[in-house]
């Protein structure tokens, strides 16, 4: 008879089915909210897991329950060799869903492989529709590369693309209503992201978010929002459709909206930690812990107990308490 293992199931009962794998801390872009102009300190070639450490974690995670895993960074496609860990990850069994986080910059070039190791939901990360401010934001000329890479992805028949924008005030929150409208016109998902304070990236910047409950006054003007269900591998996102739109319109809303109680997520660092909440310090060391010789048991033992010790809730719910406590980009947002 097959032995049925625990799952990995929290304190307050939360049932954490979903991983996030940060596969690099590296990016091609400095995004305004996320690194600073001239960057982070990187980590080491050696610092980061190898491609056989994260699936080696991975198959753990899903053996516990896990079955939803995102692919992050820094900037997942820039790390030579990501496609070559697709196919793995893709046919571990259990896995009801797997998707990819992208800046979009090389995603025309990348997507038929995408493809064919068999990811069909894509998030690609776009915080204006224009070109000079896109260049402002990202530090990086490169509106038109997302734009076609996007397009791209849905003639291949990508299902769905989620185009992330995180909202910031005199920044980028005139286009609410243009990216809303979008979802009227395509099959997109428009996910609205409520900018989280990350003190070492906005240095002088001084960014502030738009709290989600007025993105969504904006955009009823374009007409009624009416509720879509979520399912069991949306987490915390508030999905709704504007009447007779294909795509779809969706608020994260980490600071005004506490979702902490129905949060699902584990995220594997670039550096291998086992983090249960992106808002605490509090991660495991994975990695130090494999290449010392701990065999499988003991790496799931760990998994066990860090998902039954998460948080229970974050301590980020106003502008004013605090910032991220690590890199976004090392730890995959
Ligand atoms: N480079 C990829 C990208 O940008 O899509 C993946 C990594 S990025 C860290 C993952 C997500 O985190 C992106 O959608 C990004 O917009 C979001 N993000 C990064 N810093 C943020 C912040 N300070 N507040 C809110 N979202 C943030
Ligand atoms: Fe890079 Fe993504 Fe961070 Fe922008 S949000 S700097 S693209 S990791």
């Amino acid at each position: 008879m097959e032995t049925v293992l625990p799952s990995l199931i929290d304190k307050h009962n939360r049932h954490l089915n979903y991983l996030r794998i940060s596969i690099t801390d590296r990016c091609n872009l400095r995004c305004l909210y996320c690194m600073p102009h001239d960057g982070l300190a990187k980590l080491k070639h050696e610092e980061i897991l190898t491609y056989e450490e994260i699936l080696r974690l991975a198959t753990i995670a899903v053996k516990l329950g896990v079955n939803k895993i995102r692919l992050t960074g820094g900037e997942p496609l820039i790390r030579k060799g990501i496609l070559h860990l697709l196919p793995s990850l893709v046919s571990l069994p259990g896995l009801k869903d797997i998707s990819l986080t992208t800046n979009g910059v090389y995603l025309k070039e990348h997507l038929d492989k995408i493809k064919s190791a068999g990811i069909k939901r894509i998030n690609i990360s776009l915080d204006t529709l224009h070109r000079k401010r896109y260049k402002k934001i990202t530090g990086y000329d490169g509106f038109e590369q997302v734009w076609e890479g996007i397009q791209l992805a849905r003639q291949l028949g990508f299902n769905p693309i989620k185009i992330n924008m995180v909202v910031m005030q005199d920044i980028n929150d005139d286009e609410i209503v243009d990216f809303a409208r979008l979802s009227l016109n395509h099959p997109y998902h428009i996910r609205f992201i409520e900018y989280m304070p990350s003190g070492f990236a906005d240095q002088g910047t001084h960014l502030h978010h738009v709290p989600n409950s007025a993105v969504k006054e904006q955009i009823t003007t374009l007409g009624k929002l009416a509720r879509v269900l979520n399912t069991e591998i949306d987490g915390p996102t508030d999905r709704f459709r504007l009447e007779g739109a294909p795509g779809e319109i969706g608020f994260i809303s980490p600071l005004t909206h506490h979702f902490c109680q129905v949060c699902n997520r584990l995220r594997l660092t670039a550096s291998g930690h086992l983090r249960p909440c992106l808002l605490s310090d509090q991660e495991v060391d994975l990695k130090t812990l494999m290449r010392a010789g701990a065999s499988d048991n003991d790496l799931e033992q760990i998994f066990l107990e860090t998902a039954k010790n998460k948080p229970r809730a974050h301590r980020l719910v106003s502008e004013h308490c605090g910032s991220l406590s690590g890199q976004m980009s090392a730890i995959g947002g």
